[in-house]
């Protein structure tokens, strides 16, 4: 008797764990199968459409559209309320040039190497950015820190080809009071890496009043002027990231 009910359990148990493992891959979507291949263990996917955050979504004032990626590293530090917020106050920035954030596709995975604190000079450590499933660009990256101490940076395509370049890396440091203290309130950091994928320009100007690209920390916030809208629409069209509304 005491040996039936030992086998009972047994196979109580393995009929659960089976059904467990069924279980959980079938909330697995094929989308994020493909990541989890791609060395993002564990990734979950959520698309976000940023329409509803607009008040005015068929404003006439909107010319152009684009689509984001957004990878949160587990462990960073960012959640998503955090990034949705940032990406948020990114589409404010955009606005002012007609650039509606359309689709945003945000995902949550363990850091494929093993580490959130990347370096942006060793090969290992970014070379995640080559192992990306999907071609579409931008990608930005949500990560703890960077080994150089760079608070953030991004792969223009005027350095780097396909697939590495129109990436960027977003540290948690961007939030600390530390950083804030040293910038105009308000200067979203998320902007100005998507003005460098979007310029497809590494460098920054030497403007010497209030820009999203200036050199000058202390100038450096989120306006854009009316020639860099152009420019950054050109490019964007020609980079494949914007589409023409
Ligand atoms: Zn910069």
């Amino acid at each position: 008797m005491k040996r039936l009910s030992k086998i009972f359990f047994i196979t109580t148990y393995l009929f659960s764990c089976f059904f467990t493992i069924n279980a959980q891959e079938k909330n697995t979507s094929n989308e994020e199968k493909k990541w989890i291949d791609a060395g993002y263990k564990n990734a979950q996917i959520s698309n976000l459409n940023f329409n509803k955050f607009y008040t005015d979504t068929d404003s006439d004032n909107f010319t152009h559209d684009m689509d984001l990626i957004l990878v949160n590293l587990r462990g960073s530090g960012w959640d998503k309320e955090l990034i949705i917020k940032t990406i948020q106050k990114t589409a404010e920035v955009y606005e002012q040039c007609g650039i509606k954030i359309k689709n945003v596709k945000y995902i949550e995975a363990y850091s494929p190497i093993e580490k959130l604190d990347i370096s942006y000079n060793d090969y290992d450590h970014y070379k995640f950015g080559y192992k990306l499933p999907v071609a579409n660009r931008p990608v930005l990256f949500f990560i703890r820190s960077n080994v150089e101490g760079k608070t953030a940076t991004t792969f223009p395509s005027d350095k780097e080809t396909p697939p590495i370049s129109n990436i960027a890396f977003i540290t948690f440091e961007v939030n600390k009071n530390e950083y804030k203290l040293e910038r105009p309130e308000g200067y979203s950091p998320t902007a100005h890496e998507l003005a460098h994928i979007l310029c497809g320009c590494s460098e920054h100007n030497k403007i010497k009043k209030s820009n999203i690209l200036t050199n000058y920390y202390d100038l450096r916030d989120n306006t854009i002027t009316k020639e860099q809208c152009v420019t950054f629409k050109s490019k964007g069209m020609e980079l494949g990231i914007l589409r023409k509304l």
